[in-house]
């Protein structure tokens, strides 16, 4: 019999009227011939409600407890859930996280998933029962209760959809579909079809807030068509499936507004600095990104990075401590920044994305402080009250609000990922493990570098137009503050095409009056492939560690979900390979 994972989020089930309405969808669902776990998220706002009433009391409440607190609210929707729909003439039974036998780790507030158990589910859905699931929890070994990380029922039901090999898992919410970005910042953006795991899992975690990013790690790596859909209409929504929806370069854009960058200033430039500073952020699980290390000046470079806000207190105390340790100069902090970025996998064969949307930010004569780009992202920081402006430029400029031409079938493709592990190994332990599909070395480009540009809007835009005019293909951008309010641009260039970069580079700088192009002709990427990477806060720590023990100084850092680069120097390559290999043995496919 066919089976279906259905999840209703805070909204859809904000009252009583409401819970009716998705008891009758599930309803539907049954009578069409399938089986049928419904999954819920508590009531509106209750979480948030929750939440505050602790920090009432506590600006540090004891994080067991407040696993304890906020699981009571979708306690208490998959309580009413059941009712209503034994109400209808329906059988069904609520279950608990712990009930079910979702086992996590103890990492309370954000714990991951370990394992599933299947029977009681199946034993209720043999019965002819409707399986209403409490999302957002589970249990530790301790047999504590857990919560997943806010935003967490959407991974609680493409796990159980996973698990349970349901045909499909539908996501239902207050938008119709997942769109071109947020439609509530931008109405004018579009409705996609369908888009891919890679694409939905990089904009999940760069902001776009319609599903938790975790989840889309489950659905990529198991094969789950996820199917988001509105709970208040019938119409069709988007397929997040294993392909784009057309070729174009750019799927969708996303905005993290909730951003806080750090910098560690004047840190000792020797091997392991770097790795001890993220090994220390890695250890309180904090999710980093947009890292940029500045050259170094007199034996000291800057590190900075991004850190979602909330997660602010953490870090610095974290950087207060390591501060200490490296014997860095200080820490800088700056809040109210925000993370705009474009996310498709067709830029991976399409050049010009990146210049194109820094010339249309630099137009609204927004200043950009901070740059990243990784093979199917770019992000751009700026200040949060030009966020939306941002969002609005770049949105327009890749003409998102229009329909690609060509568009690919809407439907999904045997998932390679799961075709090489054994599933049933995977569903009994570690669902939420990484798995690294593999681990290369490039060892065919050159890096530039341009310690201090003039940090003031259109730079970017201007010098990545000149470099594209010579027909040069850059990857791994980054840039960040210098020091002395000068910009740090560094990227790399294929060798066969250094000189002529440079001489593009070069008379940029002295028509700029600025300090000269610095290069490293040779020198060496090193890339792990994966699902899921950048919220596996440990793997970019692992990488420099890895490297930090074998002596090898690592200089630029790309992240995104599906890859990790690191460059290092060309003649350290061939051994950092062999160390990275040792290192991920138990996590390759
Ligand atoms: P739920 O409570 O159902 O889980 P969420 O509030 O978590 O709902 O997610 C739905 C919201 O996500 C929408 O109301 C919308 O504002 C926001 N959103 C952000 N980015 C996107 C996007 N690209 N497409 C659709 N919705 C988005
Ligand atoms: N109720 C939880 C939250 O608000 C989980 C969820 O809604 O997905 O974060
Ligand atoms: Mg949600």
């Amino acid at each position: 019999m066919p089976l279906i994972v259905q999840k209703f989020g805070g909204t859809s089930v904000a009252d009583s009227q409401k819970i009716l309405g998705a008891a009758r969808k599930a309803i539907r669902a049954a009578r069409s011939g399938n089986q049928v776990v419904v999954v819920v998220s508590a009531m509106g706002k209750t979480t948030d409600h929750l939440i505050s009433l602790a920090n009432e009391i506590t600006d540090h409440p004891n994080s067991r407890e407040m696993d304890m607190l906020m699981s009571s609210g979708e306690q208490v929707t998959i309580a009413l859930m059941a009712i209503a729909l034994e109400s209808l003439g329906y059988k069904a039974v609520s279950m608990t996280g712990a009930q079910i036998g979702i086992k996590t780790d103890n990492t309370h507030t954000k714990a991951r998933i370990k394992s599933i158990s299947t029977d009681s589910m199946r034993r209720a859905l043999d019965a002819g029962k409707i399986v209403i699931a409490a999302g957002f929890q589970g249990i530790s070994d301790d047999g504590d209760i857990t919560t997943l990380g806010r935003g967490g029922s959407d991974t609680s039901a493409v796990a159980l959809a996973a698990v349970l090999g349901a045909d499909e898992c539908e996501i239902y919410t207050d938008v119709d579909g997942v769109y071109t970005t947020d439609p509530r910042i931008l109405p004018e953006a579009r409705k996609v079809l369908q888009i891919s795991y890679d694409e939905m899992l990089e904009l999940a975690s760069l902001g776009a807030g319609v599903m938790h990013s975790r989840s889309i790690e489950f659905a990529k790596k198991f094969g789950v068509t996820v199917h988001v859909r509105s709970s208040f209409s019938d119409g069709v929504g988007t397929l997040i499936v294993g392909m784009s929806e057309s070729d174009a370069p750019v799927a969708g854009c996303a905005v993290a507004k909730n951003e806080a960058r750090l910098t560690l200033v004047g840190v000792p430039d020797k091997p392991g600095n770097a790795m001890w500073l993220f090994s220390r952020i890695a250890e309180a699980k904090i999710a980093t990104d947009m890292i940029v290390q500045n050259v170094g000046l007199e034996g000291r470079t800057d590190i900075s990075f991004t850190v979602p806000a909330t997660d602010s207190t953490a870090t610095l105390d974290v950087l207060n401590l390591v501060l200490v340790e490296v014997g860095a100069e200080r820490v800088e902090y700056q809040e109210k920044v925000a993370k705009v970025s474009v996310v498709g996998l067709g830029m991976e064969k399409q050049s010009g994305v990146a210049e194109k949307m820094f010339r249309a930010i630099s137009e609204k004569g927004i200043n950009i402080s901070m740059i990243t780009t990784s093979e199917i992202k770019i992000s751009a920081l700026v200040s949060l009250d030009d966020a939306a402006e941002t969002l609005r430029a770049v949105h327009s400029t890749f003409e998102l609000q229009k329909t690609p031409v060509k568009l690919n079938e809407p439907k999904n493709l045997p998932v390679q990922s799961i075709n090489k592990i054994d599933l049933d190994v995977a569903r009994i332990s570690g669902m939420e493990d990484i798995i690294i599909e593999s681990i290369s070395l490039d060892r065919q480009q050159s890096q530039i570098t341009l310690p201090a540009v003039p940090d003031k809007p259109g730079i970017a835009a201007w010098m990545f137009e000149n470099i594209a005019a010579a027909g040069i293909i850059v990857d791994m951008i980054v840039q960040s503050c210098g020091r002395g309010g000068k910009a740090m641009i560094s990227f790399t260039v294929p060798r066969s095409v250094l000189s002529k970069a440079l001489s593009v580079v070069g008379n940029l700088t002295s028509e700029w009056g600025s300090a000269k192009p610095q290069h490293n002709s040779e020198i060496a990427i090193l890339t792990v492939r994966g699902t899921g990477l950048r919220s596996h806060t440990g793997l970019a720590y692992r990488m420099f560690k890895t490297l930090a023990d074998g002596n090898i100084n690592v200089n630029v850092i790309s992240t995104s979900e599906r890859s990790i680069s690191i460059t290092v120097e060309d003649s350290s390559g061939e051994r950092g390979l062999q160390l990275l290999k040792n290192e991920f043995l138990a996590e390759m496919m």
